[in-house]
């Protein structure tokens, strides 16, 4: 294959290169603007999963000052350093990372935050998938300590079979989310993009580094939490008191002159491994040093008559 055949395949590839983007990621964050209107007003802003930096390059040319905006770029991997953006190598799943994140933006939110963040993928959907989304929930989680009321998020999003519990993750925090494909996302790709905008967590709620999702060795002393930070899933009390209650013991109730009689399981276990114990047990051999090996054997493997 030579060189150009990757530019006569894809358009985007060779447009990038072209305007002088970094990646053709760039088309889908440009085209997510024109449909969303995503700079506006945007003086402040990160980029989550940025190298090789075509986005912060979008991001610094689209912004509502390119003079005066201001981008905290993150990765993992290093990134070729980009005029007016600062850059913090790290993982965006990790406390420290994000801590570090939240500092640049100490008493100035963000109005915007961006994530492209994908894994490296497997080729297992479920494996990917969740890795997906534990990017996207480390991105949301990032974003509550530094968006702006009223910002927006937008995101990769793998549009898997669970995707609709991330939507409604998305939907306690925002009260607008739409999920959209770029012309410049291949339509072979899972990947989607959602847009969530007006930033407007529960009352009351107190953005918490603490998650379990991101470390765990968490310290959150849940019953502490109140209000919106406090998740409480319904505990419902199946049937009444007159039912036996599993915990306590009750007689046998015996009618006059009656003798008790045992009542078999209805189905024993096939292949229970305690089945050899219990056969030494009756031989009394099972406390002897002389007892035969408890290791299982093709005829002691034979239920018990
Ligand atoms: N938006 C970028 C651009 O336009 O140049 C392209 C981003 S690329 C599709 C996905 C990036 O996610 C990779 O650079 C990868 O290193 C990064 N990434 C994946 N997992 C990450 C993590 N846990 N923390 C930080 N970055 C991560």
């Amino acid at each position: 294959m030579g060189r150009s055949s990757k530019d006569k395949r894809d358009i985007y590839y060779r447009l990038a290169k072209e305007e002088g983007w970094r990646a053709r990621s760039a088309f889908k964050l440009l085209q997510l603007d024109q449909e969303f209107n995503l700079f506006t007003g945007v003086n402040r802003a990160v980029d989550l999963c940025a190298a090789p930096g075509s986005w912060s390059q979008v991001l610094s040319e689209k912004g509502e000052n390119s003079e005066a905006v201001k981008i905290v770029a993150v990765d993992l991997q290093a990134m070729a350093p980009l005029p007016g953006v600062t850059q913090i190598q790290g993982d965006i799943t990790k406390v420290s990372t994000a801590q570090e994140i939240i500092r640049h933006f100490e008493g100035q939110p963000a109005d915007l935050v961006v994530c492209d963040g994908a894994p490296d993928v497997t080729g297992l959907h479920d494996v990917d998938e969740y890795i997906q989304a534990q990017l996207l929930l480390a991105a949301l989680n990032i974003t509550t300590h530094v968006l702006k009321s009223g910002g927006t998020f937008v995101a990769k999003i793998f549009r898997g079979k669970d995707v609709t519990l991330l939507y409604s993750q998305l939907k306690i925090f925002f009260s607008g989310v739409t999920c959209t494909k770029p012309r410049s996302s291949r339509n072979s790709s899972i990947e989607a993009f959602v847009v969530c905008q007006n930033y407007s967590p529960p009352k009351g709620y107190i953005p918490n580094m603490s998650n379990p999702l991101l470390d765990h060795s968490y310290d959150v002393d849940f019953n502490q939490l109140e209000g919106p930070n406090r998740v409480i899933v319904p505990f419902l009390a199946c049937g009444d008191l007159s039912a036996f209650d599993s915990d306590r013991t009750y007689p046998l109730q015996l009618d006059a002159g009656k003798q008790y009689q045992y009542t078999p399981p209805t189905q024993p276990p096939i292949h229970p491994p305690y089945q050899q114990a219990c056969h030494l047990r009756k031989m009394n051999l099972l406390s002897r040093e002389d007892a035969p090996s408890l290791c299982p054997t093709q005829s002691q493997d034979e239920p018990e008559p």
